[in-house]
């Protein structure tokens, strides 16, 4: 190991107080550390989870260094912490990741640049600054293609898709949309025509060892992550190279901690890096249940220089967002008794008091022998929880 372990009885701050804050805090407790969150907002589900929530704006640099001065470490658990904020953390107290993989990974502009140095697989993208370069990104990548802002785009949030036909117009409309008129700064990717979407965490040491956890298959709807599942049915080739490139990733970035890395697989068998996330990742959730180690505990070892756990699968597993629409749809009280009557079947709840549409309110994790049995067994429990019959 390099550098001094942070030991159990230690302090661990984490930016930021959505759900991954408060998993990585019920982690880090049950191993006997205590968590400190800072957050924006006083009502965030951390607030359930750990020792003390720290309410400051990002852009607070006293109030934020106070804070620090009662930590041994600090982590974020999302990646649009503003990179400022964790440079004056940086300066009280031990960052992991550090500020530099926030600044590279939360501007896709940066990502892509660092993708494409490294020799990463990627989607042919071009970064666009004008309606002239945009016309120029268009015909070089040829439509159909996805438009986005390089920041704060999450779930779908800040891209319009161009389609094939789209003419003047619609790339005047996607332009306008986005803020390109307005200044700001977007990225014009080629349309992939993928098999499916999966994903890998991954954790590296203070000491640079590095665990994998087994790929995960994501399927989305309206954008958002719905079900993610594992063993992801693909060839072992497929997945040997998304987990190699997942390692490299967090290598080349230098990450301490937990990373996830997105991807497409392409109809022949290619993964094409989408998003990086340099933190625990939804489609990792299933890792709770399903992984010797979960992905929330690897994190807290990996940023406190302790040894790795190990990713290894316990059984087939299927995890199911649940979005505050099914509240709506369940006439405002899911039925939970009927989700967990299901044998394998866990439920997680993360607090937030308004079960508003498309925001992620808990999820459902089912284990089962084979990876369909536990999607069928998820999207069933959803199902009964949010009333709707046979649709999960
Ligand atoms: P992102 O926010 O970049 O992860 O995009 C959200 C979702 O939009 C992805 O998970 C894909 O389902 C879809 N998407 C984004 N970019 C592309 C692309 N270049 N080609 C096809 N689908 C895309």
């Amino acid at each position: 190991m390099s550098g001094p372990v942070i030991a159990p009885g230690a302090t661990l701050g984490v930016m930021g107080g959505g759900q991954l804050g408060a998993m990585f805090a019920t982690a880090a407790k049950r191993m006997g550390y205590r968590v400190e969150a800072i957050s924006d907002v006083a009502d965030c589900p951390a607030v359930h989870h750990c020792d003390r929530v720290h309410v400051l704006a990002y852009d607070d640099a006293a109030g934020l260094a106070a804070a620090a001065r009662g930590l041994d470490i600090v982590t974020f658990e999302f990646e649009n912490v503003p990179v400022a904020a964790a440079r004056a953390l940086a300066d009280v107290v031990p960052v992991r990741p550090a500020a530099d993989v926030l600044f590279t990974t939360q501007d896709r502009g940066r990502e892509k640049a660092f993708l494409v140095r490294h020799g990463f697989p990627c989607a042919p993208h071009r970064l666009v600054r004008s309606r002239a370069e945009l016309a120029t990104a268009v015909a070089a990548l040829g439509l159909p293609a996805v438009l986005k802002t390089v920041a704060f785009g999450y779930d779908g949030k800040g891209q319009r898709k161009l389609e094939a036909d789209a003419g003047t117009a619609a790339v005047d409309q996607a332009w306008n949309d986005l803020g390109g008129t307005a200044g700001r700064e977007l990225v014009l990717e080629g349309w992939i025509d993928f098999d499916c979407e999966i994903s890998v965490v991954a954790a590296r040491g203070l000491d640079g060892a590095t665990a994998v956890f087994a790929p995960t298959r994501n399927d989305h709807v309206r954008h958002i992550l719905d079900v993610s599942s594992t063993p992801a049915a693909l060839p072992e080739p497929v997945l040997a190279e998304a987990r190699r490139v997942a390692v490299a990733v967090l290598e080349g970035l230098g990450v301490v901690g937990v990373a996830c890395v997105e991807f497409f697989v392409t109809r022949d068998g290619r993964v094409l890096v989408n998003e990086i996330a340099p933190r625990p990742h939804n489609s990792g959730h299933l890792t709770i249940a399903a992984c010797e180690t979960s992905q929330f505990e690897q994190q807290v070892r990996a940023i406190c220089g302790l040894p790795l756990g190990s990713t290894r699968p316990l059984a087939a597993a299927a995890m199911a967002n649940l979005l505050g629409d099914c509240w709506e749809m369940a006439g405002g009280s899911p039925d939970w008794p009927a989700a967990l009557a299901l044998p394998g079947v866990s439920l997680m709840l993360y607090g937030k008091s308004e079960p508003r549409r498309g925001r992620k309110m808990g999820h459902l994790t089912a284990l089962a022998g084979s990876v369909d049995e536990a999607i069928a067994k998820v999207r069933q429990a959803r199902a009964a929880a949010c009333r709707t019959g046979s649709r999960g």
